[in-house]
């Protein structure tokens, strides 16, 4: 057995369909390693709790990690590398899309020295065509914003003990994990997987799920939305300017035209642009205002003593 602790970060909301699959596919995988399994229940509604207690009675080395609430699975990645205490963490999902068996791969390149080991996507598994769209505009916004290739990424990683501590130390509040492990730097590996289908359950994004977590994460790492507005408002005057002047020509030279379509045209789409701007700019206003705040990402919830039971 080898002397190194390794810990198995596992976020799980409603996946009791597949919590006893996960815990044999890893015990068959990691037969010769000392591994914690970290499992972080984040607010599930089905029986995942019970049966995570269920299995920790059975085997000694599952940590069950209860949060207070649904906090979304950034928090619950957040609390369980919190809590995780090996040498080396594995981040990876509870359905099994994310291959057990490519785990002994990554601890090998960890192992050579790499700091990180990012499992990367070798086909992305079958999704909608809006779907790959969606994904692939945001990774390239994100990509730009990060010097980074996301579209091949998932949360599948390795982390050295020491990229743990530095990534626990950032305590913002709008977490996105892929940004902040590209922002970090150490030096990175890549192993590529083929993304399985879901081992049971069924997801737990929907669609205006997906575009809140998107348009948050993009606002965490990126001021690109903030310049475009400045350079939109550079070339707004600019063109104000040019027009402003024609139009005196006009007056002066007695050729006015009475522009009553022109006007309202202007007023409405300058209205629109002056709103939607605005808007940008609430957004951001509204993401300082929850990172003002300071609360914690993650709240969990202890077991009771006997003592604290009344
Ligand atoms: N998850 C979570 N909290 C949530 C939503 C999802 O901890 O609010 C977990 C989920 O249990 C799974 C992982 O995050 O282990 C990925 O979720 P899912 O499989 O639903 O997403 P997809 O694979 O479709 O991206
Ligand atoms: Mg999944």
């Amino acid at each position: 057995m080898s002397n190194n602790k390794i810990s198995i970060v596992v976020p799980m909301h409603n996946e009791a369909d597949v919590l006893a699959q996960l815990v044999t596919a890893l015990g068959d995988t990691l037969t010769n390693e000392d591994y914690e399994l970290i499992g972080v229940d984040d607010g599930s509604t089905d029986d995942t709790v019970t049966i995570l207690h269920q299995l920790a009675s059975e085997h000694p080395n599952i940590v069950p990690v209860v949060l207070s609430r649904n906090f979304g699975k950034e928090s619950a990645m957040a609390a369980g590398l919190d809590v995780a205490i090996g040498d080396a963490v594995i981040l990876m999902d509870a359905d099994l899309q994310h291959p057990p068996e490519v785990i002994p791969t990554m601890l090998q390149r960890w192992r050579d020295g790499a700091d990180i080991v990012n499992a990367v996507k070798r086909s992305r598994g079958r999704e909608s065509v809006v779907y790959t769209f969606a994904a692939k505009t945001f990774y390239q916004l994100m990509g730009s914003a990060l010097g980074d290739d996301f579209n091949k990424q998932s949360d599948f990683k390795l982390l050295d003990r020491q990229v743990v501590d530095t990534i626990c130390a950032c305590n913002e509040r709008n977490r996105f994990f892929r940004g902040l492990v590209a922002w970090v730097g150490y030096s990175v590996e890549e192993v590529p997987f083929d993304v399985a289908p879901r081992a049971g359950g069924h997801t737990s994004w929907t669609l205006p799920g997906l575009v809140r977590y998107s348009l948050r994460s993009l606002i965490a790492f990126s001021a690109t939305p903030l310049l475009l507005i400045a350079w939109m408002g550079f070339f707004t005057t600019a063109a104000a300017g040019l027009l402003g002047l024609q139009t005196l020509w006009n007056y002066s030279t007695g050729v006015a035209v009475d522009g009553f379509t022109t006007t309202i045209l202007s007023v409405l789409i300058m209205g629109g642009a002056i709103l939607l701007c605005l808007g940008v700019v609430a957004i951001y206003l509204s993401v300082i205002y929850d990172e003002l705040k300071r609360r914690p990402v993650f709240v969990i919830r202890r077991p009771r003593t006997s003592q604290s039971t009344k």
